[in-house]
């Protein structure tokens, strides 16, 4: 393990500091010491002169046995200010010891052998002409030269502390400045080398040997900056390269299945279906074998540039491997959406291509699995949708085909209907059937609703819940409701022209029509062929238009409004049941749905909603039609509440045109009640 070591700072302010602090205090000290030792033998000399005059003064008054100048003597020597205390022993038999000490200072002890130096008392032989008279002693004051020393060293110690202080201080800014600081920005600067969100270089303006070293890093920041940026774009290129196609661009196989796997965690998370589509290009080795591979090359690529025009943003299209492609569907509501989207893929695939001044046409073949209706987990949804598109081939190819056989049995229903309706459209097997509406109270006919029928050459008379669905479904319901429109005006046309006059003809027309804006053509060009007045004409619409209250729908409701006719709110109650739209499309009618009427009137829960309906239309201004009355006692309670018209078998059934003519013209002539039929 390594040895804890102290950071450059710590050791440089350390090294400062003993640099500062140890030669200031070895001067001090140096200085005290060579004070003393030359104070010293001043001292010494000045103290032993002292005691010599002072012995010389007493010889004479001790020789004379004269007290009171040998005390006098004694006295002076004791005012001297360094003098602590005297002592005279005399020779003289029992002559007495007089000591003397100076005023306010402790007697000293002059019998006491282990004093220091300082303080050891001066002895001095008194003689007179070579006679021993007596021995002075004199003890002085330690303090004026410890004093002495004493100012000196506090002085020479603040002088020392002012000097530790200031270097100190000039030092530490110095070393802050130009040295603690700019590593504590160099630290940072290297800390964030090479990391993606490092802000602009690190501005250096001091060109001293950090600032250089500042400067080099930034430079070697924008240098890792620029490298990083290559190595992220050659990564994600990398990256694209591996989960991509090369030729079309698309997710290739390793994506795809990438895809599947979080795509079915979603589907199976949110409990929704997922679709795989199995897409192979028919024959696609001819091509090649024909055209070249650098044509089939192109044809792929502009295949897979149509096949994705058909998909939705959310879905995905990939190219598993050479000629075919993988179409993920996300959250399809239905099979039939799965099989519509199918088909519009195998449309697009066969449309002519120009390549090099040549037209080329294929088709492909589609094999469809779904999630989790037919597999659990992606490798067998594959395989599924793969055994599906073999089928598809055997099937004679240029087709959709589903991994489940009820499903294809389904499709071909549908396909062949489908083919069946273009056909009946072409060839005019529709028929307008007209239902009448009368007043609940007298039971005149005050309009009818025109009701489509298909004449099929086999099945006979079709009803239109059993062919409307699968007209919509596969985009043929515009064509149909052109036809009901045109039919129905070109009706009003003929009876106006013999003088009959059934009041309103309503049409029916289908939520999907209210995504295109030539419904709103089709009226205007009806209208005006046929001189059709706006009070002739009604359209019903069911809620679910209002359901998908897109700006389309919006924009045709209103164009319709502008064009005068009178909008009709179908299967009232079984929709969007919201009453906001009833304020803001202000209908000229609704019609309460069938369902409403049927357990009429003994239902309580029924009876309290048609009365509600009742009241609440009546309130807006609206009138109100009750669909499917079948009985006098329907009819009996629905005039009781107040509803406004009525239409079922109980008055007539659908009928083709001439029978609805006699009905109605029997009825004028002989009106009685609304049952009467
Ligand atoms: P709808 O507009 O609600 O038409 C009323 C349906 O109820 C008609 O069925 C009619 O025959 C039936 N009906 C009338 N009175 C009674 C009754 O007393 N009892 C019973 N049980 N049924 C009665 P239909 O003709 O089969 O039409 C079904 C639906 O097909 C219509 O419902 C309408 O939504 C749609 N439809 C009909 N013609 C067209 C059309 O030309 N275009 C479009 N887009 N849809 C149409
Ligand atoms: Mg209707
Ligand atoms: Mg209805």
């Amino acid at each position: 393990m390594p040895a804890p070591r102290l950071s450059i700072r710590t050791t440089v302010l350390l090294a400062l500091v003993l640099a500062v602090l140890m030669p200031a205090v070895a001067l001090w000290a140096m200085e005290q010491r060579l004070a003393r030792e030359v104070q010293q033998p001043l001292v010494t000399q000045y103290r032993q002169a002292l005691v010599v005059l002072a012995a010389e003064a007493l010889a004479e008054p001790l020789w004379t046995v004269d007290q009171t100048h040998t005390r006098a003597a004694l006295e002076r020597l004791v005012h001297e200010p360094s003098v602590r205390a005297v002592r005279l022993t005399e020779r003289r038999p029992g002559a007495p010891v007089i000591v003397i000490v100076r005023p306010g200072a402790s007697p000293p002890e002059f019998d006491e052998p282990q004093q220091p130096d300082a303080e050891r008392p001066q002895k001095r032989q008194v003689l007179y002409e070579g006679q021993l008279l007596g021995e002075l002693e004199v003890t002085f004051e330690a303090s004026p030269l410890d004093r002495a020393l004493l100012a000196r060293r506090n002085a020479a110690l603040a002088l020392t502390v002012l000097q530790i202080v200031a270097a100190t201080l000039l030092l530490m800014g110095v070393l802050y400045w130009r040295l603690v600081r700019p590593i504590e920005r160099l630290k940072q600067q290297a800390s964030l080398l090479g990391q993606p969100g490092a802000g602009p270089p690190v501005p250096w303006r001091s060109d001293d040997e950090l600032g250089q070293l500042g400067q080099h890093l930034n430079e070697a920041q924008a240098q890792i900056k620029e490298l990083v940026t290559r190595l992220e774009g050659q990564k994600a290129e990398l990256q694209n390269m591996a989960l991509h196609d090369a030729l079309t661009g698309l997710p290739n196989r390793t994506l795809l299945n990438e895809l599947l796997l979080r795509a079915m965690a979603t589907a199976r998370r949110d409990d929704q279906r997922l679709a795989l589509l199995f897409i192979d290009v028919d024959h696609f080795k001819a091509i090649n074998d024909a055209w070249g591979h650098a044509m089939g090359d192109r044809l792929l690529v502009d295949l897979a540039q149509r096949l994705r025009g058909q998909l939705r943003g959310g879905d995905v299209l990939g190219r598993h491997s050479g000629d075919e492609f993988i179409a993920l569907l996300r959250e399809p509501r239905t099979w039939e959406e799965v099989a519509t989207t199918a088909d519009r893929l195998l449309r697009v695939a066969e449309e002519p291509v120009h390549l090099d001044g040549r037209e080329l046409q294929v088709s492909v073949s589609v094999g469809i699995a779904l999630y989790p209706d037919d597999a659990g987990d992606p490798q067998q949804l594959m395989r599924q949708a793969d055994t599906a598109m073999y089928e598809a081939k055997r099937l004679g190819r240029a087709r959709c085909s589903f991994y489940r056989h009820e499903l294809n049995a389904h499709l071909q229903a549908t396909l062949q209907l489908e083919q069946e309706l273009k056909r009946a459209l072409a060839g005019d097997e529709f028929v307008l059937h007209y239902q009448p509406l009368v007043d609940a109270g007298t039971g005149a006919v005050v309009g009818c609703e025109a009701l489509i029928r298909w004449q099929h050459p086999q099945r006979g008379l079709v009803p239109p819940l059993q062919f409307i669905p699968a007209a919509e479904q596969c985009g043929l319901i515009g064509q149909l409701g052109h036809w009901t429109v045109r039919s129905a005006c070109a009706q009003i046309a003929r009876w106006k022209a013999r003088g009959l006059a059934f009041g309103t003809v309503a049409v029916n027309v289908s939520a999907l029509e209210f995504r295109q804006h030539r419904l709103v053509d089709t009226f205007t060009r009806a209208m005006a062929d046929f001189h059709v007045q706006p009070h002739e004409l009604e359209i019903e619409l069911t809620e679910s238009v209002l359901m998908t209250d897109t700006d389309t729908s919006r924009r045709i409701i209103e164009q319709l409004g502008e064009l005068g006719l009178r909008l009709a709110v179908d299967d009232f109650g079984t929709g969007y049941s919201s009453l906001a739209y009833l304020k803001r499309l202000r209908p000229s009618k609704i019609k309460i749905d069938r369902g409403f009427v049927r357990d009429l009137p003994d239902d309580e829960d029924d009876r309290a909603l048609a009365r509600a309906i009742v009241q609440m239309a009546r309130a807006l201004d609206i009138t109100v039609v009750a669909e499917g009355v079948e009985t006098p006692a329907q009819q009996a309670f629905l005039h009781d509440i107040g509803c406004d018209l009525l239409q079922g078998y109980l008055v007539s059934r659908p009928q083709p045109v001439d029978a609805f003519e006699r009905l109605v013209l029997e009825r004028e002539r002989a009106p009685a009640s609304p049952a009467d039929d």
